[in-house]
């Protein structure tokens, strides 16, 4: 008896036919058969894994989303509160069904209002973390009209590919931080500039994206999709924040709110006005009096104040959050087996000179460094195990370098 050829268990292919053909116990398996069943395997993986995000999702209730919040971000709990909400009400829509009786959840864009170094990118960041959703942050400065030189609004979205490895479905779901909106405002009021190259057109190309609208990107070297000159992506689901300084706009809001307190329509009167942060009443006319076009604020519908540092929060954000700058000193100095500590009298010089020297969060780290660069230069490689930070080391350090520089600054 001919001996009978071996075939494909699932295709029915004889084994000539094929370039290998995989035995199992009572199967065969071929190569065909095998590549197209891992394309299925993907297939799910991909489908389940965005269904675990669902899950995981509806799990974070605003309030657990503050809790995360809470572990990075000192303060801040107005724009803790609102984000909170926000991002979660987000992640519904991105749930709903289609045909939810016609109701459809529109998108919670956020609009971060707030002097540089008060958290807007860190609370962007923390919230990208926490979603394990991909995150691109973007510096509008650099963007231009198309056909200009700089960055097309376009070349936000391929960042975002790239953040998330050039999976277009993983991107569609990401966040996309916009930081400095307020420095592409309309100049109108600024006589010098006669053209406008950054500001209104750029604020037009965004409106697009915020909008929601499938954009042809450019993929610009992506490992996967080395020839293809552009790939789709749909902005609907893509969680814009923006953020910025806007400079000045206390003075808009001072006017109004002046306005306000000598008509008779407000319960407001111009003695219970804090002047030290007028960002706290900031209304979405504000911020449209300052530059923004309306079309551009009616897409960034969530509008919160960043709170300035004071002094208290400057101190806390020196030990508290989970990646605190001193934990971070901590665990450099751990890795040599030297322990560090430092006192409270230190912690306190430090945020003093802080805001003397008006550094903000930012400037706590450059102090930091300037204090302990020495020691981190020295202790490695010797017989030290310990190093105690006080006041007075502090100060030693701190006038040989940094402050010397910044006294005679100023
Ligand atoms: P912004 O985007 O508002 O300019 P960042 O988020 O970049 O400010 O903040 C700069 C740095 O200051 C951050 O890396 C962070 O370490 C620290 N920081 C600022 N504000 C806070 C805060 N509220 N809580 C904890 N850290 C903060």
């Amino acid at each position: 008896m001919a001996k009978e050829v071996l075939e494909c268990s699932f295709c029915g292919r004889k084994k000539p036919e094929t370039n290998l053909l995989i035995a199992g116990i009572n199967a065969h398996i071929c190569d065909r058969c095998i590549e197209q069943a891992h394309g299925i395997v993907l297939e799910e993986l991909r489908q389940s894994g965005s269904a675990s995000l669902s899950a995981e999702l509806e799990l974070k209730r605003p309030k657990e989303i503050r809790a995360f919040l809470d572990q990075y971000v000192i303060g801040q709990d107005q724009t803790k509160k609102v984000l909170s909400v926000a991002v979660y009400n987000h992640y519904k829509r991105l749930m709903q069904k289609q045909d939810d009786e016609g109701v459809e959840i529109e998108k919670s864009n956020i609009l971060m209002v707030g002097q540089t170094g008060t958290g807007k990118t860190l609370v962007a960041k923390t919230i990208a973390r926490m979603l394990n959703v991909p995150l691109t942050i973007v510096d509008a400065t650099v963007l231009t009209e198309a056909g200009y030189v700089g960055e097309d609004v376009e070349s936000i979205l391929t960042r975002l590919l790239q953040a998330a490895d050039y999976d277009v479905k993983k991107a569609e779901k990401g966040i996309v931080f916009i930081d400095e909106i307020d420095k592409i405002a309309r100049k109108s009021d600024n006589p010098s500039i006669t053209r406008d190259v950054s500001g209104e057109g750029v604020q037009q190309a965004l409106l697009k994206l915020l909008e929601g609208t499938v954009v042809n990107v450019p993929p610009k070297g992506g490992r996967k999709h080395p020839d293809q000159k552009f790939i789709e992506v749909n902005t609907q689901d893509i969680l814009f924040i923006a953020g910025g300084a806007f400079d000045g706009i206390d003075r808009v809001i001072s006017k109004r709110l002046n306005r306000q307190a000598v008509g008779y329509s407000t319960s407001r009167n111009a003695d219970n006005i804090d002047n030290d942060n007028l960002l706290q009443y900031i209304i979405p006319k504000d911020v449209k009096d300052f530059g923004l076009i309306p079309e551009i604020i009616g897409r960034l519908p969530v509008l919160t104040h960043m709170d300035p540092l004071d002094r208290e929060t400057l101190r806390a954000i020196l030990t508290e959050p989970k990646n605190a700058l001193i934990k971070q000193y901590r665990k450099l100095f751990a890795m040599d087996e030297v322990e560090l500590s430092v006192s409270d009298d230190a912690l306190d010089y430090i945020v003093d000179k802080a805001l003397e020297y008006k550094l903000g969060a930012r400037g706590l780290r450059s102090l930091c460094e300037a204090i302990l660069n020495e020691a981190m230069y020295e202790i490695p490689g010797s017989d030290e195990k310990e190093l105690h930070i006080d006041k007075e080391y502090v100060e030693h350090h701190l006038n040989k370098t940094l402050l010397k520089r910044l006294k005679a600054a100023s």
